[in-house]
């Protein structure tokens, strides 16, 4: 028999999940991005997790909108940045589900026009789409409650998600990707190595990394979890992390083996959503060498980090978290 027990994800927890992914993603090497990366790198491509809803959000939008789904809601609240990956991927699941998504943008008016990449897809689902202001979104947890209020007074249920569906419920979607990522390498022994020295990806809000923390030393995946920030720092992250890694905890019936986390904060680039010139060209150089489209505000900057890295892993797995609408909306940016 395969070592199926250890990545028994249901046998440690009850929550409910729904289907909302296409899942398993694929695990693939591309041996031309070993030689740019300067290390042995697999791909986990959850960029190819869904549709439209596709990247790492659908995974933990699978945990949350089953919670929503059993408080009966009818809108469904979150929040992000302009070109926001994870309120894109909450709108798309919550038309599938029959309920008004609602989205608290970080950004000024007059919106740019013609609409591009998230922003397009937010219009086309229909959603409703608040600007607040870099003010108001530091109160982004108060200012959906006060929303989900009013929607409840005039008779409409709502569910409110935090920024990035990163809470503990949110995160079980990064535990269950390890218990994913165990069975693969347990089914394809010859194509697929044993394990792997670390897991790398971007941290965007923390949801993903602590998922991966629980999950990646439990199901035996890597022993390491390296989260490339986008923005914030170390110390921020290091604590954010952990708080969620608790919320999650929580969900399980005993306590998970934890990998080592470490959070790098030296690749983000001169801001977040900005890429320098040099993470500009690495992306162009990947795309290129090995047909791996990555993404300026997320991926393509935390597999630049691993390439940059002194002391990079031998053999590394890395999470394609997606963010392919937010690339499409820089055009500007790309174009030569
Ligand atoms: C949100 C996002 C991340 C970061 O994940 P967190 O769980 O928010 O840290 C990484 N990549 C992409 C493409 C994202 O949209």
């Amino acid at each position: 028999m395969q070592q199926t027990e250890p990545a028994d994800f249901f046998a440690l927890t009850s929550a409910a999940r729904l289907s909302l992914a296409h899942l398993p993603t694929p695990l693939e090497h591309y041996p031309a991005l070993d030689a740019l990366v300067g290390t042995e790198v697999w791909i986990k491509r959850d960029d190819a997790t869904a549709g439209a809803e596709a990247g790492n959000k659908i995974r933990k939008l699978e945990f949350l909108m089953a919670e929503a789904v059993a408080h009966r809601a009818e809108v469904v609240i979150t929040c992000g940045g302009l070109q926001s990956n994870h309120a894109r991927a909450t709108a798309v699941a919550a038309r599938r589900l029959g309920m008004q998504p609602v989205l608290m943008l970080r950004g000024s008016l007059p919106l740019p026009e013609p609409r591009e990449g998230n922003l397009l897809l937010d219009e086309l689902l229909g959603a409703e789409v608040l600007i607040v202001t870099p003010e108001q979104y530091a109160e982004r947890d108060r200012r959906m409650r006060a929303l989900a209020n009013e929607y409840t007074e005039r008779g409409r249920r709502a569910y409110v998600i935090p920024e990035g569906g990163s809470n503990g419920l949110g995160a079980l979607g990064y535990v269950a990707a390890m218990a994913e990522v165990r069975a693969q390498l347990d089914a394809e022994p010859t194509r697929l190595p044993r394990a792997f020295d670390a897991v790398i990806h971007a941290c965007g809000s923390g949801g993903t990394a602590s998922g991966v923390m629980l999950g990646a030393a439990q199901f035996a995946v890597a022993p390491q979890v390296i989260a490339m920030a986008v923005c914030d720092d170390r110390r921020y992250f290091e604590e954010r992390i952990a708080t969620i890694a608790t919320d999650a905890a929580r969900y399980f019936k005993q306590p998970l083996t934890r990998a080592t986390l470490r959070v790098i904060d030296d690749f983000k680039g001169p801001a977040y959503a900005v890429p320098s010139a040099e993470q500009v060209a690495f992306i162009r150089a990947v795309a290129r060498a090995a047909g791996v489209v990555l993404d300026p505000v997320y991926s393509g900057k935390a597999l630049f980090g691993l390439a940059n890295m002194p002391d990079k892993p031998a053999r590394c797995l890395f999470l394609h978290t997606g963010g392919l609408p937010g690339l499409l909306a820089e055009s500007r940016r790309f174009s030569s």
